[in-house]
């Protein structure tokens, strides 16, 4: 929690400072929810959101007739974990199958942090005892698969990779052939994020999940998301919903922005499981989501 709290300094200011000089008063008059509602806001929690969250929270408040600092905060970190869904299976399905290794498809538009994420995944799995391949399946950016053997060499991990330009589903379709020659426990598919249409990209992801397919189901299909890019961001990641069935959510670069409260936004308007955070661009910057500490860590 501490190194969350590091980590995630910038949120915090953009949401603490607003909502430590409310809290910090003996009682809450009119303009301090309004105050509340904008620090929300600039922390990108998103307008819909935070109305209903400030909505419920007047009302909680009102119920249980505090007004004491102690007391409004408290409910609003109550009210913050209820809006990330507590509840929700947020495990990486990395188990793996008779003979065959699990298969983790990564996607999401070009510089969200796809192939950091692989890496430092990969990294999480074999220390955790795990054997892991990746596949370089970005084969339209001339260096992501360097980068993805780079990382496969940083963390102990095979990386099959195809002739730059080649086709990316049949690279995909030879990681996963050789990860189940080699016996390896998971294999994680980076693939490429050109967003120029959903046609194209509906093509192009289709085909790679159904060429990976012809060895079995893809266990865990991940979307990549730059918490940096906001409420923009948000529309651009819903396409690749819609393209493929998406079963978790990466939020990374949150250590590099004020805007933590996206995760919120996230989490409500796409509706799938933020599973794992990104913290920074090193190999162990990388954490599973929990909400309640999420908050905590938010608030300061
Ligand atoms: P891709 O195009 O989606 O594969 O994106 P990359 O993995 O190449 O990442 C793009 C840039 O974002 C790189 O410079 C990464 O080091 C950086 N990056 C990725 N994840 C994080 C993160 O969680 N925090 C920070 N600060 N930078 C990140």
């Amino acid at each position: 929690l501490v190194r969350l709290r590091a980590r995630l300094a910038r949120s915090q200011s953009a949401l603490g400072r607003g909502l430590l000089t409310v809290l910090s008063r003996d009682h809450l008059e009119e303009d301090d929810w309004e105050e509340i509602e904008d620090s929300l806001i600039t922390a990108d929690v998103g307008v819909e959101a935070t109305q209903v969250i400030v909505e419920r929270l007047r009302e909680r408040v009102r119920i249980l007739g505090t007004r004491t600092v102690a007391g409004v905060r408290e409910q609003l970190v109550e009210e913050l974990t209820a809006a990330l869904e507590p509840d929700l299976d947020r495990s990486l399905r990395t188990t793996g199958h008779e003979g065959r290794p699990a298969v983790v498809m990564v996607v999401g538009v070009n510089g969200a942090g796809k192939t950091t994420t692989c890496g430092k995944i990969g990294r999480v799995l074999i220390a955790d005892g795990r054997t892991v391949l990746f596949g370089a399946a970005d084969t339209f950016r001339a260096a992501a698969a360097e980068q993805l053997a780079t990382w496969g060499e940083r963390v102990g991990a095979e990386t099959v990779r195809g002739p730059e330009g080649g086709d990316p589903a049949s690279v995909a379709f030879d990681a996963v052939k050789r990860g189940i020659e080699t016996g390896v426990d998971v294999v994680l598919v980076d693939t490429a994020g050109r967003l120029q249409n959903k046609i194209g990209l509906m093509d192009e992801l289709g085909k790679v999940k159904r060429v990976v397919e012809k060895h079995g189901p893809v266990d865990e299909t991940l979307l990549v998301l730059d918490a940096t890019t906001g409420q923009n961001g948000l529309e651009q990641a819903r396409v690749f919903t819609e393209v493929v069935d998406v079963t978790g959510v990466v939020l990374t670069k949150l250590d590099g922005t004020a805007k933590g409260g996206i995760v919120i936004a996230v989490q409500r308007k796409l509706g799938i499981p933020v599973k794992l955070v990104g913290l920074g661009e090193g190999p162990d910057d990388l954490a599973p989501f929990e909400p309640a500490a999420f908050v905590e860590a938010l608030l300061g």
